[in-house]
């Protein structure tokens, strides 16, 4: 079977260009045999990274009239002599030249298998060949900078950063151990304790970045919540930024639940605008209660909305009770918003604060608008983590399977040094942390593990 290999790297459908790729040894061969340059010149003859115009021929047969651009080893995409020619869109003359490269010493490319190479060929860590995968089916701006991270290598370089501490730490067990006698630096358990705690948090850190990936990917789901007339639904509106909620004066309006998208900066909220949460005997309105109250367990985010110009009562003291149990049971992130500020009494706000001390609080007025870019950069910030680079790297499911492997086998250890276990048996739990997180990075890495990671591809990636 051939070992250069061809696929149309481009989506199918029309369009006004498309691009088929070839990759291998005979990579310029085929690309020799398919494309007349114009100029008399020779496939052969052309340098890497350059590209001429020419006809794609079949026999005699003109195909079309396209651009071809030349890769030599190891200075191209899968480190291999490669080709891409660039033809008119349209699936049938990109499936023609697809095939008449077929025929012409290539075969048919597997999924991911041009990435694939580019891991063999060590251009690529498995990381950042996954990174490839999600930047494709990245769907927001998001993703798509936290896959544009890890295709740069910095969710590898954190992991080699972990992986460096554990291996100096293995380094000075192991003379510790060998050598008790000489002059080797002395291995104390609060060493142990102090490097074990911390390269631990950063893997806990990191493994929790899955969640906060899938719910950027997927969007927040959030619930505006608050008694009656707070200001709820002009909220709503507000972040939306036209008119949906129905919003008047009379207390008890918002009888469904209304869920929208709403993109807040970079991060994506299905915000729902829940009914009034007050006792009710008005059979509607109860329904519309009890529906709130089941998309309130499901949500992330409870952003509490508060009257600032109205003196906080006992709905309001309740409502701050449940976002502080909320808040305390974990999984769930609360937002207390005091509303109104434009016509707030001075008085009820400093009220307000000390009942939500402690709680994220913002002023705003969700009428006029006051307040909306902190509370913005404030919902930002929680799932961000202040903006940092870094703060939006995102594991993927078989990386977050590595991390949390390492960290129960560094949790062993860190328990181990309570129990005073010798610290040749600590360093075998390290080790294997270690290994764990090579397995992460690539480093150590099974047939299983590549199959797995280049399923998820498309054909000519
Ligand atoms: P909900 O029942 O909590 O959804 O409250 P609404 O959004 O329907 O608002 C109730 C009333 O408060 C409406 O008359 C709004 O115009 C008014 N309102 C809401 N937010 C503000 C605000 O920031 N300032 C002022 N002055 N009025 C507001």
């Amino acid at each position: 079977m051939s070992n250069t290999i061809c696929a149309i790297a481009t989506a199918a459908g029309e369009g006004a260009l498309s691009v088929v790729r070839i990759s291998g040894e005979e990579a310029v061969a085929v690309a020799e045999r398919v494309f007349a340059l114009f100029g008399g010149k020779k496939v052969a003859e052309m340098a890497g990274y350059s590209c001429a115009y020419g006809r794609v021929m079949d026999g005699d047969e003109r195909i079309d009239d396209a651009v071809l651009t030349i890769f030599r080893a190891p200075h191209s995409y899968t480190g291999e002599d490669s080709a891409e020619i660039s033809c008119h869109g349209g699936t049938y003359v990109t499936e023609r030249i697809f095939r008449l490269c077929c025929a012409n010493g290539a075969r048919p490319a597997e999924r991911g298998e041009f990435t694939k190479l580019a891991l063999i060929n060590g251009k690529l860590s498995l990381t950042q060949a996954e990174a490839v995968a999600d930047m494709i089916a990245a769907q927001g701006e998001l993703t798509m900078k936290a896959a544009g991270l890890a295709r740069q290598g910095r969710l590898a370089q954190r992991i080699d950063g972990m992986k460096h501490r554990l291996t100096v730490l293995l380094g000075k067990i192991a003379a510790w151990v060998d050598y008790p006698d000489e002059e080797t630096p002395e291995v104390t358990e609060e060493l142990l304790m102090s490097e074990l705690s911390e390269v631990i948090g950063e893997a806990r850190e990191l493994s929790e970045s899955y969640d906060t990936g899938i719910l950027l990917k997927k969007g927040i789901p959030a619930a505006i919540i608050g008694k009656p007339n707070v200001g709820k639904s002009t909220l709503m509106n507000l972040l939306l930024g036209y008119d949906r909620a129905i919003v008047t004066s009379k207390a008890g309006t918002t009888r469904d639940i209304i869920e929208e998208s709403v993109r807040v900066g970079d991060v994506v909220l299905r915000l729902a605008d829940t009914a009034g949460m007050r006792k009710t005997e008005d059979e509607v309105e109860q329904i519309g209660v009890e529906l709130a109250k089941k998309r309130l367990s499901e949500s992330a985010l409870l952003i509490a909305v508060f009257d600032g110009s109205a003196r906080p009562d006992d709905d309001d003291r309740r409502l701050t009770q449940e976002i502080r149990g909320s808040a305390a049971a974990g999984g769930v992130k609360v937002l207390a918003l005091i509303n109104k500020s434009d016509i707030s009494d001075a008085g009820y706000v400093s009220e307000y604060e000390q009942m939500l001390d402690g709680l994220t609080t913002i002023g705003i007025s969700a009428k006029v608008g006051d307040g909306q870019r902190e509370l913005e950069q404030t919902i930002e910030k929680m799932y961000l983590g202040g903006g940092s680079e870094d703060g939006v790297l995102f594991v993927n499911e078989r990386q977050k399977y590595c991390l949390d492997r390492a960290l129960s086998f560094l949790e062993d250890a860190q328990g181990g040094v309570a129990l005073g276990v010798t610290f040749d048996a600590i360093g075998v739990e390290i080790s294997d942390a270690a290994e764990a997180l090579a397995e992460l990075t690539g480093e150590r890495i099974t047939d299983s593990v590549v199959d797995e990671v280049f399923s998820k591809f498309c054909v000519g990636k």
